[in-house]
């Protein structure tokens, strides 16, 4: 599925004061812009992204913008909000099925959000992230008078994503763009305050779906207070990882064949082991079962079942891969040292960097591995072993 998130960063903030466009401005050492943008960049739902800046930004957009590892367009916001996201919408990908549209105000989006909105938007059309009401909600009149009180339990706080099968927002623009033409809802109650709002006007069924509390808005420069306690209370498990170590060791002798990743590397010696004793799988191995909290290689692979005798260490580390997916976990990125006093693997760690990241189904950009010798020093240092120390982390997928 292909989904376009639209990030709506068109406007000045006029409620902040100052002439800066509050999205510039820093919460915990990075713009509030970057922090919206990474939210998306980072779930791995999105395929690209549509940026809505006002005039002046769009023509010198910021550095961050540039460069990411998904596509990025960027577009001139309009007057209005809706106008902005017609703008963007004009450019999201012609191939997308589904659009997901983010207020860059709301920098602590989670990925989880992100998802239930899409999930609930490819099924039914339109749904949005709200809250259900926690205070009792009164109309009031002209004066200030309470004119009754409306059932909390009939009352949601939107928030964002706004997320649209595609054919669902493009209607809801359309309609909102025939009724501006035909003059009806001129002025302030003409403007929509968010998308739902159109889709709701062009009679679509908008779902709510359950949002989060930390996804506030910044609104004054007292929300940039609250956002930064939120971020400090280390309050995002979605955005954190999982760390875990690993660390094997394995004799070297003559007659057996040294394998790091899989790959054979030339050597007089190998290592000794029930299996290809593949210290650079086994410690990895170690790494995301540890992250994972699934205990470790002994546990799930013992050297005492036959059906691990000729086992390919690469074939374990692909099953410890699955063990820790179906904890809804997926790798990050690893890093490897091996320590090994000859022969030097210099030119065998590309190759073996390429094998380790098929098997953990990642790009090589996610994969590290280093040699070092042990200068001399212990059994290592005197060629009778080889070790490895890895380290993973692993993100919730
Ligand atoms: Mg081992």
């Amino acid at each position: 599925m292909h989904v376009t998130a639209i990030i709506a960063a068109g406007g000045r903030g006029a409620r902040f004061g100052g002439d800066r466009p509050k999205q510039l401005l820093t919460l915990a050492g990075r713009p509030i812009l970057q922090r919206s943008v990474d939210a998306f960049l980072h779930s791995d739902r999105i395929t690209d992204i549509v940026v809505a800046l006002p005039p002046e930004l769009a023509a010198a957009p910021p550095a961050y913008l540039r460069g990411a590892a998904k596509p990025i367009a960027i577009v001139e916001g309009g007057g209005r909000r809706q106008d902005s996201v017609a703008n963007a919408f004009a450019r999201a990908a012609e191939r997308a099925d589904v659009v997901a549209v983010h207020d860059a105000a709301r920098p602590l989006v989670t990925a989880d959000v992100i998802a239930r909105t899409i999930d609930a938007a490819a099924e039914h059309g339109a749904a949005i992230a709200a809250l259900p009401a926690t205070d009792t909600v009164k109309r009031g009149d002209a004066r200030r008078v309470i004119v009754d009180t409306i059932p909390r339990t009939e009352i949601f706080l939107a928030q964002t994503p706004q997320t649209f099968r595609t054919a669902v927002l493009r209607d809801a623009l359309l309609h909102a763009e025939a009724l501006a033409k035909a003059g009806a809802l001129a002025g302030a109650d003409g403007d929509a305050t968010d998308e739902a709002m159109l889709a709701e006007r062009a009679g679509h069924h908008v779902h709510l779906v359950e949002g989060d509390s930390r996804n506030i808005k910044i609104t004054t420069p007292e929300d940039i207070t609250v956002a930064e306690a939120i971020l400090q209370r280390g309050a995002r498990p979605a955005s954190t990882g999982r760390a875990g170590t690993g660390y094997d060791l394995h004799r070297l002798v003559e007659g057996r064949a040294l394998i790091l990743g899989g790959i054979t590397i030339p050597s007089e010696r190998g290592a000794l082991g029930h299996s290809d004793a593949d210290v650079v799988c086994h410690a990895l191995t170690d790494a995301l079962l540890g992250a994972a909290c699934l205990g470790d290689i002994g546990r799930h692979f013992p050297d005492t079942d036959g059906r691990w005798k000729d086992a390919s260490s690469l074939d374990l580390l692909r099953r410890a891969v699955a063990m820790v997916a179906e904890q809804g976990l997926q790798v990050g990125n690893v890093d490897v040292t091996v320590i090994l006093e000859r022969p030097k693997i210099s030119n065998h760690v590309e190759a073996v960097r390429a094998a380790v990241a098929d098997a953990l189904g990642v790009d090589v950009g996610r994969v590290s591995i280093k040699g070092k010798t042990n200068e001399g020093v212990d059994a290592v240092g005197r060629g009778e072993a080889i070790a490895a120390h890895a380290i993973a982390l692993l993100r919730s997928r």
